[in-house]
């Protein structure tokens, strides 16, 4: 009889997600049977205050793992029995594995972003890189880079104090030197070799572009996190200038390879799963 797994996705306005049907498909091919369900706590009428129960009838109903998406990443925290490090440095989760009755709190955010950066662009790694958007996916970016070993990330928010708390939270891992807020984000472009976009500015009903168009030069390394749609105005303009782009979609699927790991226990198939994700 072939191991199964139950599985699910707790967030808001989650009903088009294409993780269940890519971790479904990962775990058929591995002789698995994964069933993994949408969790929407919007459709459900649930909100932050119901993340207790609704965990603990997660455990009753025999779940194996869940991953965890806006705005739970944080709400989680308390809830947990363990904290791998990573998670605990970035103040968020997105996967909990439910094992003999404890809750193990990880983050495959980080890592799936940069899982995509070095298996598209492995020569990037090592570069200067502007991130725009200091909020969870934000963190989430700049912690792949400098683990990836980025010389330095330069960090802008509309929103001064995020972009600062960001600083703060990776400079006490990685160092103050390796990353900073940007005071002005043109100067920091004209050092830097990539952009990242870790805004919501893109995003299907946020259009535009979190940059100005004439910043965005041929030489630079272009990447976005937004991946509804997958070729957001960013990553369009960026290829019409002649830019390397790595698009959204690189990491939700790479965060996912990760998860699949941390809940089965066998590692993902990453270009088997970025072909089941373009499928889709
Ligand atoms: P968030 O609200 O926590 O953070 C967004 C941040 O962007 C905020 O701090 C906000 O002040 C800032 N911001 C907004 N507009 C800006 C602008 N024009 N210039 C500078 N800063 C600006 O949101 P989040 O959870 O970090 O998500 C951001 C985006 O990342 C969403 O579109 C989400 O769907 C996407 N995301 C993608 C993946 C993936 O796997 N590809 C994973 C997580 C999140």
């Amino acid at each position: 009889m072939s191991a199964s797994y139950s599985l699910g996705l707790v967030g808001q306005g989650i009903s088009a997600s294409l993780t269940p049907a890519m971790q479904e498909r990962e775990g058929r091919e591995h002789g698995l049977s994964v069933t993994y369900r949408i969790i929407d706590a919007e459709r459900l009428g649930l909100g932050v205050a119901d993340l207790p129960a609704l965990l603990t009838w997660a455990e009753r109903l025999g779940y194996d793992g869940l991953n965890v998406t806006h705005p739970f990443k944080q709400a989680v925290l308390p809830l947990l029995d363990e904290l791998s490090e990573d998670a605990a440095d970035l103040g968020a989760v997105n996967t909990v594995l439910l094992r003999d009755g404890r809750r193990l709190g990880r983050n495959t955010d980080w890592s799936g972003y940069a899982r995509a950066l070095r298996s598209t662009l492995p020569d990037a790694v090592h570069d200067r890189v502007v991130l725009v958007g200091a909020g969870g996916a934000g963190a989430a970016v700049g912690y792949g880079l400098l683990d990836l070993g980025a010389e330095h990330v330069a960090v802008l928010d509309t929103d001064e104090g995020r972009a600062h708390a960001c600083v703060v939270r990776l400079a006490k891992r990685y160092g103050d030197d390796r990353v900073s807020v940007a005071p002005d984000l043109e100067r920091a472009l004209a050092d830097a070799a990539g952009l990242v976009n870790a805004t919501p500015v893109g995003m299907t009903g946020h259009p535009g572009l979190p940059v100005p168009a004439d910043l965005v030069r041929p030489d630079l390394w272009v990447s976005d996190v937004v991946y509804f749609p997958l070729e957001t105005e960013l990553i369009a303009l960026a290829r019409s200038r002649g830019c390397r782009v790595v698009p959204g979609g690189g990491m939700a699927v790479g965060q996912a390879v990760d998860a699949f790991e941390q809940f089965t226990g066998r590692p993902a198939d990453p270009d088997r799963m970025a072909r089941h994700f373009a499928e889709l």
